[in-house]
């Protein structure tokens, strides 16, 4: 008999049938639960919302790294709060030049599930010059002033631990803790599902920043298909990549180039409309 399971939150659902539960834990913030699929490969939920599956990680995972990290051009160092799995972790390890790749995750367990159980995402900590830190994002981002090029974050959605990476002052941290020139990415939710969240965090972001804009990444296991990442500076218009990728580089890329970079930020008429820029 086929097995399915559902996330259900925010009056939206969806169902995959799996093969077998590999993993289930309650850590102090969240239930992590890991799961082999019959279609989409392996797949993590926390507290029974989808984090990833294998067959479309890559298009958030490089999404996240690539876009913000082409936009700054040349980050020598960088945070990723949150990303507790490694996914992000593992797209900015192809790259050669940075010297500190840290990074900032409320729950150690996610990250010794993610060993455990999801070598080719976890495969990003192996690199020498990852450093991990198990704090609350928000505090840890607190302590830090004009260190970091590029910051990543690679968060759960409000409701949970991740709540504190939504608000103003956590974005005006963001801006403190960066160096002239620096650059910031963060999980920004769908439109189509959570207009208000979308909208609160894009002016968190613009209360702080020069330059903000939003951009589109499609991800069929994401509630409404696609999710979307906030770019904030004050210097660059992220939306035009400073630099972009070697073909060392471009062959390891299943989702992003230039052309998906620019593209992203194209808004429809009523996301442009709800968010305030110019369509
Ligand atoms: N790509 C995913 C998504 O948007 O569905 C996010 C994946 S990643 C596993 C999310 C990580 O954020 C989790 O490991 C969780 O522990 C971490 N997290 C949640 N709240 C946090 C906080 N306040 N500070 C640092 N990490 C946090």
């Amino acid at each position: 008999m086929s097995e399915w399971v559902t996330e259900a939150a925010n009056g939206y659902g969806q169902t995959i049938e799996i093969t077998r539960k590999i993993y289930e834990k309650q850590s102090k913030y969240q239930k992590i639960e890991i799961f082999d699929t019959v279609k989409l490969g392996r797949m993590l939920m926390l507290d029974g919302i989808i984090q990833f599956t294998d067959s479309d990680e890559f298009a958030y995972q490089e999404m996240m790294a690539h876009l913000p990290y082409y936009a700054h051009g040349n980050p020598e160092r960088i945070l990723v709060i949150g990303g507790g799995d490694g996914g992000v972790l593992r797209e900015l390890a192809k790259h050669p030049e940075p010297q500190v790749l840290d990074l900032c995750d409320i729950d150690e367990e996610v990250i010794k599930a993610a060993k455990t159980y999801l070598p080719e995402m976890a495969c990003g900590f192996d690199d020498p010059r990852v450093n991990i830190h198990i704090a609350d994002g928000s505090a840890f981002i607190k302590e830090k002033e004009g260190y970091y090029d590029l910051v990543i974050v690679d968060s759960t959605d409000p409701g949970g631990p991740g709540a504190p990476l939504f608000g103003a002052e956590f974005y005006a941290s963001l801006k403190k803790a960066l160096r002239p020139g620096g650059v910031v990415g963060t999980q920004a939710e769908s439109p189509w599902l959570l207009p208000e969240v979308v909208k609160n965090l894009i002016d968190a972001a613009r209360s702080n920043f020069r330059y903000v804009d939003y951009a589109a990444i499609s991800v069929p296991t994401y509630p409404t298909g696609m999710i979307g990442c906030c770019t904030a500076s004050d210097t660059k218009n992220v939306a035009v990549p400073a630099a972009e990728p070697d073909d060392d580089i471009a062959r390891k890329l299943r989702y992003y180039n230039r052309r998906v970079h620019e593209a992203a930020f194209a808004k429809p008429q009523f996301v442009a409309g709800m968010l305030g820029f110019e369509s």
